[in-house]
């Protein structure tokens, strides 16, 4: 049975055009970038051109991207590498980060760093008054990502960048849920450092980078012949960035029309959502249009995921369903949302391949899904 997908948070398919440009590089033109031959030579500007793609999408000098395998690979080299330049202090990062942001800035603590959570509202915002507070101490980093990966809520990163910049902290940006679904500007940011992934908006997997004001000293985490700067060693992965630069094109042309029209689609789904008695996380904030975050009270969100599979549905749990007791998303916790409901977090996240009578189809199916499962608890009551 082919799935409808409805998952584009965890990745996206690879965009036709984008298989289409990297093509040569997995065939015929398959030399490293550093050599000096023809072959090489067409590598070499093949990479050169994807920088520039990237660059323009987020408005920076392409000198400014530093290609690395992806969106883990960036955080962690912001975090790691501005904390073995600066002397131990503080790193504030948001309660609500992604994993490689969170657990590199856990990690800090064992080389003196203090590592201080920012409080995000009910709504899933950052609190810029905890922000201030936080920033009282003597803070050396703080990351704050631009749009979650759950909730799809939309943070005040340039009002955090301020902040951060008045205590003479180096500001980070987790940009990879917002690059191709809004506008993202570097500079308008205000930030020192940003990362972006080219699996989130139909590039392959693999490819990433860690933009960046050249001004700022990082320490690289992985060393070797000198590339990208003496920032990340290792040859490059020419395909890959060719399509990140590809994706990073297209979705400069394509923004303008893929917002709006996902965003109606999210307005029928949630509609639909609110019939069934749902709950919607982050509803009232701003956020990216494709995302949609929620819970049915009394059913849990991985049983909820499991029969929507069933059914023929690609959606995401909100929790880590590694054990029978799946711990609560932290992004919900983090919100104060009761653990028993954090527990029925289903994520939905829509992309540039669906379609209004999917969305009409899947409220259908969950209808009847959440229905059967609502009886079976009520039985088992
Ligand atoms: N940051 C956020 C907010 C993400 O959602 C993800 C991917 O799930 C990552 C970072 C990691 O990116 P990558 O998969 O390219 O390593």
């Amino acid at each position: 049975m082919e799935h409808v997908y409805f998952d584009h948070n965890a990745t996206t398919p690879l965009d036709d055009k984008v298989l289409e440009a990297m093509l040569p590089y997995l065939r015929g033109r398959y030399g490293n970038a550093s050599s000096r031959h023809e072959l090489g030579t067409l590598s070499r500007k093949a990479v050169d051109l994807a920088r520039q793609q990237v660059a323009a999408l987020v408005n920076v000098q392409p000198s400014q991207v530093i290609f690395v395998s992806g969106g883990t690979e960036a955080n962690n080299l912001f975090v790691k590498g501005a904390a073995s330049y600066l002397k131990p202090a503080q790193v504030a990062v948001s309660a609500i980060e992604h994993p490689c942001v969170a657990k590199p800035a856990q990690d800090l603590a064992r080389q003196g760093w203090k590592l201080r959570k920012l409080a995000v509202t009910r709504e899933g915002q950052i609190n810029l008054a905890d922000v201030d507070e936080a920033l009282k101490e003597p803070t050396g980093i703080v990351s704050v990502m631009l749009a979650n990966n759950e909730t799809g809520v939309i943070q005040e990163v340039a009002a955090v960048a301020e902040r951060a910049r008045r205590a003479r902290a180096w500001m980070h940006t987790d940009a990879v849920q917002a690059l191709g679904k809004i506008p993202v500007d570097f500079a308008a940011l205000n930030v020192h450092a940003m990362t972006v992934s080219a699996h989130k908006l139909y590039g392959p997997k693999g490819a990433g980078a860690l933009v960046m004001d050249k001004r700022l000293q990082l320490r690289p985490i992985i060393h070797g012949g000198g590339h990208e700067q003496g920032l990340r060693s290792g040859t490059e992965n020419v395909p890959a960035i060719v399509g990140f630069g590809a994706a990073c094109g297209l979705a400069a042309d394509r923004m303008a029309e893929l917002g709006p029209r996902l965003e109606k689609l999210r307005a029928r789904l949630e509609q639909g959502l609110h019939e069934l008695g749902a709950v919607i996380f982050g509803e009232r904030a701003p956020r990216v249009p494709n995302t949609s975050y929620f819970a049915f009270k009394g059913i849990v969100g991985e049983t909820l995921v499991i029969e929507l599979d069933k059914a023929g549905y690609a959606v995401a749990p909100g929790a880590a369903c590694s054990s029978a007791n799946p711990e609560p998303s932290a992004t919900l916790i983090a919100m104060g949302v009761e653990p028993e409901l954090a527990r029925g977090a289903v994520r939905f996240s829509l992309g540039a391949g669906n379609s209004m009578p999917q969305i009409e189809e899947f409220l259908k199916a969950l209808k009847s899904v959440v229905t059967r499962l609502r009886s079976l608890t009520a039985i088992a009551v």
